[in-house]
């Protein structure tokens, strides 16, 4: 009786053709276009390569392009000539001996904005240095708690890396600190014998890694999109830094943290510099009577950023959405982050609008997004989440980040949902290496990120997701599966990331000469990209899989007894309820794996009540109130780290509870918040479990 569209298999051949059609040179010309100019949020670039997009999706096919304005409050270095930005070393009569750059060295470009760290104080603070390591918990810990050195009002300098950078300010400012700088450390930037940019990749020493300093969203709208009718908040009650922050290279900060005084520190806190690192606070010797100065200028203004918004309408189920996106504002040229990802969506719209053009359609729509301001910290991303939170909520199936697509050639990374794990696995397994096109990008991925170190049958190790980049609104805050990709560099070179992050040397040549010369990684992540979208949008029964879902909360499980079982034990807090409901969501996932293989498939109302279910799982671990002290979070089993934004969490209501607790100011409130998360817990995984088997 049913008509057959509504119950056809989707076709294994389209992703095949798709990916055939990804093709690398077309990748570096989209590169190129893209880096040819700067393109922060909120200038005449942000609005150039939005239209960009835009014009080239409707000229590629798609059903529809459209541009997505937000008014969102953004941070640029102050445009007044006489009081830029900088750190200074002085003597005490006012004498410079050293000071920061504006401009990276080689950069002669107007429109490439000096160097900052957006979202920072204004302000000018003088005195004395202090060397924080990496500003982690545990660094400021260490510090002050067993070194015994005093921060409070001390202008404090860390190394970049381990964490995320508004982490490093919220513990500086928590601690008392004055100001804060930030270099990057040779340790975290420079590989022993490999040559520094423009004769390779590793960073000079005039380098300066840019980047935000506050966390997610527009501040002035939080849970509500940032439109003509917003109510926004006083800038001064958004939860802004209230230090200045600024960030230099180390050329300068060699010249800062040589012959400072105060004990040596420790053995791991020694960086790459050629110098002796000491903890301060001051200097030592003849130029003890040195100070430092960090001045910081920036103009805070509520200005337009532009998402694009693509869409290929689905034939059989268009009210079901399978979003691809990633960010096109960039720092300064952004070649790496985030335009080797934006020039691989480009290439992944015009081969599906090409198949588009030759009959084919998907079941299910699929969406591009193109998100602004994710480097002022997610900006475009959260306000289009909040603002069709309901239809999102109701109707996406995933969501597939891919922000950096390359900024290395070793090896695939990937951090996702548990739902999405298996589609990923099985996508990598059709897609070639791009080094060694006899094996599968599968096969690469799990020897180089296995799961199990030494194991050669082990499968790829897929992380948590924290944040970072535009998945987060999805997943975090909407509850809507989510992934992220990227092709990274080989973690053996022992560097943090990719050395010239946030610089303005990310440029096109950064890739064309060093990461990807045949632009082939890039082509292995759009085909990648393209053959999951295909995947979901197309497949009769959802490729999600509930199975690793209970895998990953049993594991969780694990983990939480492990680490905190017996301080739990010690307050008479049992665990055996989350137990409880952590194996009735395991057999409610086998259960329903069950029914979902036998399901009827010449049904289509039957088809469809198991992807609603499967769609819908991972809002099951939304809480609606959120996460304590910071409401927006609300997926119960995964959010960003407290104590880095990068880092995945699991069951985080409990963790930053527990976090420290034994050394906690304030306990009996602490256990108090802990009790009240291991119910919210609980009751969420139970939860979870009930919307795959109860029918009430
Ligand atoms: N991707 C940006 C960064 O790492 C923003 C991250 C965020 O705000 O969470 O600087
Ligand atoms: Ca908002
Ligand atoms: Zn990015
Ligand atoms: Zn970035």
């Amino acid at each position: 009786p049913w008509s057959a569209a509504l119950t056809q298999e989707g076709d294994p051949s389209i992703a095949a053709r798709l990916q055939r059609e990804v093709t690398p040179s077309n990748i570096r010309d989209n590169l190129r276009e893209l880096t040819a100019r700067p393109h922060i949020a909120g200038k005449e670039m942000d609005l150039g390569v939005a239209r960009l997009l835009r014009d080239r999706w409707l000229e590629y096919g798609l059903d529809s392009a459209r541009l997505v304005p937000y008014d969102v409050l953004l941070a640029y270095p102050s445009r007044e000539p006489d009081r830029p930005s900088r750190v200074s070393l002085l003597e005490p009569d006012g004498t410079v001996v050293v000071e920061s750059q504006q401009q990276e060295a080689g950069v002669d470009d107007p429109e490439a904005e000096p160097p900052f760290n957006a979202y920072s104080a204004s302000g000018e603070v003088q005195g004395e240095l202090v060397y924080v390591n990496f500003a982690r918990a545990e660094d400021f810990q260490t510090l002050v708690r067993d070194l015994r050195v005093d921060v409070t009002g001390k202008i404090c300098i860390a190394r970049y890396g381990e964490i995320f950078r508004g982490d490093k300010v919220k513990q500086a400012s928590q601690y008392g600190c004055a100001g804060l700088i930030l270099y990057s450390d040779p340790e975290q930037c420079v590989a022993d014998g490999m040559a520094v940019w423009p004769d390779g990749w590793m960073m000079p020493s005039t380098g300066v890694q840019r980047g935000t300093v506050k966390l997610t969203g527009d501040v002035l709208t939080p849970f509500y999109p940032a439109n003509e009718y917003a109510y926004r908040l006083r800038v001064e009650d958004a939860g802004l830094p209230t230090i200045p922050v600024h960030p230099i290279s180390y050329g300068v900060a060699v010249e800062i943290l040589r012959n400072m005084a105060g004990a040596e520190a420790p053995v791991d806190w020694q960086g790459g510099l050629d110098i002796t690192y000491h903890l301060g606070p001051g200097y030592a010797g003849q130029g003890s009577s040195r100070t430092v100065r960090l001045v910081v200028n920036q103009d805070r203004e509520v200005r337009t950023t532009y998402n694009v918004i693509g869409t290929i309408r689905g034939a059989v189920e268009p009210d079901r959405y399978v979003i691809v996106g990633n960010h096109h504002d960039a720092w300064v040229y952004g070649s790496v982050d985030p335009s080797s990802g934006t020039a691989v969506i480009l290439e992944l719209a015009r081969a599906m609008g090409k198949l588009k053009r030759e009959g084919w359609r998907p079941r299910r729509t699929v969406v591009f997004g193109s998100w602004g301001a994710e480097e002022e910290g997610l900006i475009g991303s959260v306000e289009f989440v909040e603002d069709y939170i309901k239809s999102l909520q109701e109707r996406t199936v995933a969501y597939l980040n891919c922000d950096s697509a390359a900024s290395g050639n070793f090896s695939l990374s990937v951090a996702a949902s548990p739902l999405l794990h298996n589609m990923i696995r099985d996508a990598t397994k059709k897609v070639p290496d791009p080094h060694e096109p006899s094996k599968t990008l599968y096969d690469t991925w799990r020897t180089k990120r296995p799961e199990e170190e030494g194991n050669p049958d082990s499968r790829p190790k897929i992380n948590k997701l924290g944040s970072g980049s535009d998945y987060a609104p999805f997943f975090q805050h909407a509850g809507i599966a989510a992934s992220s990709m990227s092709s990274d560099i080989d973690p053996a070179i022992g560097l943090g990331g990719y050395p010239l992050y946030h610089s303005a040397y990310e440029t096109f040549d950064l890739q064309d000469r060093f990461i990807d010369p045949d632009w082939t990684v890039h082509q292995a992540v759009g085909r990648l990209w393209g053959q999951m979208a295909v995947t979901l949008a197309d497949a009769l029964v959802l490729p999600l899989d509930v199975r690793d879902y209970a895998t990953a909360v049993q594991q969780m499980m694990d983990e939480l007894r492990q680490e905190h079982g017996s301080r739990l034990s010690a307050q008479n807090i049992g665990l055996e309820h989350l137990e409880s409901a952590v194996s009735n969501f395991t057999r409610a996932t086998t259960t329903f794996h069950q029914t979902l293989e036998s399901v009827d498939k010449s049904n289509p109302v039957a088809v469809r009540a198991v992807n609603d279910r499967l769609m819908k799982l991972e809002g099951a671990f939304i809480d609606p109130l959120g996460l304590p002290d910071r409401p927006w979070f609300r997926h119960v089993a995964f959010a960003p780290s407290n104590v880095n934004t990068y880092a995945g969490q699991s069951f985080p209501g409990l963790a930053d509870a527990l976090f420290d607790i034994d050394r906690a100011a304030d306990q009996a409130a602490r256990w108090e918040v802990v009790r009240k998360q291991l119910a919210v817990t609980t009751f969420t995984v139970q939860s979870a479990a009930n919307t795959l088997v109860n029918n009430l």
